[in-house]
């Protein structure tokens, strides 16, 4: 008859597979999360554990199948803290990573000859899965930065780490017994179904996370130009819309600034579209330069840059734009200089993004109205 434990072990191996499957499918799903592939490769590695658990019975009791479940188990747990710093771009535990796996190899070595079934050999065997989740918690919290579903994800695996501390307790008083009998004892039963509920919870919320971050990039990617690499028009209007809200909250003051080359169309005409792309990319890093560092900056049309700076009136943000301005004239080719002319206008509490915006782009055509070249502050409603 199939008993509870065996039918654990089957949940836990569907379940791991079924983790290991979804992290693949949002690996392959979109191009720039590639690295969550290797939490999927965690989880398969992981789930060897269970499945050699389960085969155990029918290859009769081999200490080498024993082993190699127990180091997989390991190494899969341990491998969570690579990966997720991997996924973060942060540098891998490597050491730490190393240093765990050698001791589950050297206290598993030390117990083989203990007698089974007492604290010390339970000890001597979980001691490693405890140290395994303590880096994974170690390097999720340290990704951290105060977001609820990452202390959420340290927490539930800091819980991972202490449950196996339990289960020496569980050995003493329910006997876990060689392997070969292991899947007939109700430890086996009670070990797979906290560690598979655990490793369930983490799986959700790992998933969890992954998915909003991969959500996150893209609408990050979307909001951003590839060829000036600042916002581009979908990307400004929303920072500016949160940047005015909290101006409106703290009574900030803020400026807006409006830049259009001058006769790029001739750029592109008499030089080549790549000549108007490279003059595209220098505008867009000097006003990197020139600006204030919290200034809001973006590209909000072909040859049309915008900037919002707090806490500057137009006077102030106009020698800015002054600095964007003179920094600018290039000299691409001996023959060729191109300007830029500016709009510069403040914003009134309580305006919306378009009217700030409408205001110094009729700034800006006063600007190349009057020759070109120059910023023009707006003149007072
Ligand atoms: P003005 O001094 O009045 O601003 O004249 P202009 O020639 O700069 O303005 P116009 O609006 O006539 O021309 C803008 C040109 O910018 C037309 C369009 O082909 C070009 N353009 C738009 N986006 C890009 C781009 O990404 N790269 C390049 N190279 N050109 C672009
Ligand atoms: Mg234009
Ligand atoms: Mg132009």
């Amino acid at each position: 008859m199939v008993n509870g434990a065996v039918v654990m072990l089957a949940v836990n191996i569907a379940v791991g597979i079924l983790f290991a499957s979804a992290y693949m499918g949002v690996a392959f799903a979109n191009r720039g999360q590639r690295r969550v592939l290797w939490f999927g490769v965690c989880y398969l590695i992981g789930t060897l554990e269970p499945a050699g658990d389960l085969l155990a019975p029918f290859f009769g009791h081999s200490s080498m199948l024993d082993w190699i479940s127990h180091f997989c188990f390991l190494s899969g747990l341990a491998s969570m803290s690579l990966s997720f710093a991997y996924f973060h771009r942060k540098p891998v535990p490597w050491r730490s990573f190393v240093f765990v796996l050698l001791t589950g190899l050297l206290l598993r070595f030390l117990i083989s000859s203990w007698p089974q079934d007492t604290l010390a050999y339970g000890f001597g065997y979980q001691i490693p899965f405890t140290m395994a989740c303590e880096l994974d918690t170690f390097i999720v919290l340290r990704n951290a930065r105060k977001q609820p579903l990452y202390l959420l994800l340290g927490a539930v695996f800091s819980l991972t780490a202490l449950h196996f501390l339990l289960k020496p307790f569980l050995l003493v008083r329910y006997g876990g017994g060689g392997t070969a009998v292991y899947t007939k004892t109700a430890y086996a039963l009670l070990s797979q179904a906290s560690s598979g509920f655990l490793l369930l919870a983490c799986g959700i919320l790992l998933l969890i996370l992954v998915s909003h971050k991969a959500l996150t990039d893209s609408r990050l990617a979307s909001e951003m130009d590839s060829l000036s690499c600042i916002y581009n028009r979908r990307g400004f209007d929303h920072k500016a819309a949160t940047l005015l809200q909290d101006a409106f909250n703290t009574e900030a003051i803020v400026t807006a600034a409006i830049f259009d080359i001058d006769f790029f169309k001739k750029i592109n005409d008499n030089y080549g579209h790549a000549m108007g792309d490279r003059v595209i990319v220098e505008f867009a890093a000097a006003l990197r330069e020139a600006m204030p560092p919290d200034s809001v900056l973006g590209r909000i049309g072909g040859e049309e840059f915008a900037a919002l700076v707090v806490g500057h009136n137009a006077q102030s943000a106009w020698q800015y734009a002054e600095e964007v301005r003179t920094k600018f004239p290039l000299r691409l080719k001996q023959e060729l200089d191109v300007s830029v002319s500016g709009g510069i206008t403040s914003w009134i509490s309580g305006e919306q993004v378009s009217e700030l915006m409408k205001r110094a782009d009729r700034a800006l055509y006063t600007a190349k109205n009057n020759g070109r070249n120059k910023v023009v502050i707006a003149e007072e409603k």
